[in-house]
């Protein structure tokens, strides 16, 4: 990332100022006039646009090789706006894999203003979507690797069928960030991050971004952000910005402890299965190889013979690991989907009950290991 080259970059301002300010006043009355009709592209109001945010969104565009970026206070507001922005009342929108829970709350909530939907979790090859896009599909929204059980897609494979029926395609790729996975090279048309987890990186900020064509991005701006009004704050786009500098050498420490944990799950006797790209070893293989230059900490595994006190023993057995939702800051995290009676519910969802998740922070593999086999041990 370069330094600041922002107003101030006379005085030498290395890290980008806070532009802590709601408006932006204007020499003459026919500067305002014609700035106002562009908001998109000048600082009139920063529920709009600011500099601060603007320099990440600037950012967040070269590393996911895209034209624009718009930043969001939290990325269900960049799902919301990509998805109450560009759709309208009769359209369909297919999902694609295990999608982030509260994007299909939205889009449940989004039936009643008329906009249908289907989530396809089982088969997920392009087949399967080419059968399940309709003569209304405006969407075809997927997730790679899916929530919980990982599993990944073929992308290029997909959005080939998608161009082909005419219908765009959304990715959410805050599982392995722009370092580690290129959506829009491999033919999605708009990426959507959640900034709260990798990107800001330290668990201090709620942040989310669109990133893909100009065009594309100043229909999200003026349809789903200005008007559902999900604004970034200068003093958070520059904690996300702090966040990128050093994204790089976290996340190589992230795998680098990740595949050290995963190594060690795999070969416990309770456990059945640890679903990571880094764990494939099936059909996916190739594809993985491909898709991924790396992988982040966020994994999962299945533990054998699950009850909710089994899986409750397990995780109040972890100190290290620390029981809560979110991921990709410093420190470990653990969760789980079970609830007390919900196992038929995750089966039909294809989720092994025993299921935990775990984000491997950056404590080091030797004290994550440690606290996970001290948590064994109590089971
Ligand atoms: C957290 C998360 C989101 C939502 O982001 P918020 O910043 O919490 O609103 C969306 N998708 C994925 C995969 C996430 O993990």
């Amino acid at each position: 990332m370069g330094p600041w080259d922002g107003p101030g970059h006379e005085a030498g301002a290395v890290a980008p100022p806070v532009f802590q300010t709601s408006l932006f006043t204007k020499p003459s009355f026919r500067e305002f006039v014609q700035q106002q009709a562009a908001e998109d592209t000048h600082y009139v109001y920063s529920r709009g646009t600011n500099p601060t945010v603007a320099f990440l969104e600037e950012r967040l565009a070269l590393l996911e090789g895209g034209e624009a970026a718009k930043c969001f206070g939290s990325g269900m507001g960049a799902i919301s706006a990509v998805l109450a922005g560009l759709l309208s009342s009769g359209d369909h929108v297919l999902f694609v894999n295990d999608v982030y829970g509260p994007t299909l709350e939205l889009a449940e909530r989004l039936g009643a203003f008329g906009i249908e939907h289907t989530v396809l979790t089982e088969d997920t090859g392009p087949a399967a979507v080419e059968a399940h896009i309709r003569h209304n599909t405006a969407l075809v929204y997927v997730e790679s690797p899916g929530t919980m059980r990982m599993k990944v897609l073929d992308l290029p494979a997909i959005t080939a069928v998608a161009r082909r029926r005419g219908v765009r395609t959304v990715m959410d790729n805050t599982w392995a960030t722009p370092l580690f996975q290129k959506p829009l090279a491999l033919g999605i048309d708009l990426v959507v991050h959640s900034l709260t987890k990798y990107i800001g990186g330290h668990s201090d900020v709620v942040g989310g971004a669109v990133i893909g064509p100009e065009s594309r991005i100043r229909e999200v701006f003026y349809k789903g952000h200005q008007l559902f009004g999900s604004v970034m704050s200068a003093m958070e786009a520059s904690m996300v910005l702090r966040g990128l500098r050093t994204l790089p050498v976290r996340m190589e420490e992230h795998q680098r402890n990740a595949e050290r944990v995963i190594d060690y799950l795999a070969a416990r006797p309770e456990v059945a299965a640890v679903h990571h790209p880094y764990a494939e070893h099936g059909p996916y293989e190739e594809i993985i190889a491909e898709q991924f230059s790396g992988f982040s900490g966020l994994l999962s595994f299945e533990l054998r013979e699950a009850s909710f006190e089994r899986v409750a023993r397990f995780v109040d057995g972890l100190s290290l690991f620390r029981i809560g939702v979110s991921w990709g800051g410093y420190e470990s995290l653990v969760t789980s989907p079970l609830r007390p009676g919900n196992e038929a519910e995750l089966r039909a969802k294809g989720f092994a009950p025993g299921t935990v998740r775990l984000s491997v922070g950056l404590e080091g593999a030797e004290r994550q290991i440690e606290d996970l086999e001290t948590a064994f041990t109590k089971l």
